[in-house]
């Protein structure tokens, strides 16, 4: 992550673990995409084995999508609490 942004130079260095708020940003996207899932790999599961694999799919798929969704919620959390519309 850059230090400031190239654009406005707009600080990212907030206070010291201003970032662990993602957390809180980034776990309802995450129940978002997961609720789903999970409830159709129920519904899946009952109607074939072939779908016993579903589960194990999800969780590669948890894991690759980590870093793209923990810069994701870093940047949503970036534009709730920072005000870029004041004018300088
Ligand atoms: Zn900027």
């Amino acid at each position: 992550m850059p230090d400031k942004c190239p654009n406005c130079k707009q600080d990212f260095k907030q206070e010291p673990g201003y970032y662990t708020s993602a957390l809180w940003v980034s776990y309802p996207i995450v129940l978002i995409i997961f609720i789903p899932l999970i409830v159709l790999g129920f519904t899946l599961d009952s109607l074939h084995s072939f779908f016993k694999y579903f589960y194990p799919i999800i969780i590669i798929f948890a894991f690759i999508l980590q870093i793209p969704l923990m810069r994701i919620a870093r940047a949503i959390l970036l534009n709730m609490t920072i005000d870029y519309t004041t004018k300088w």
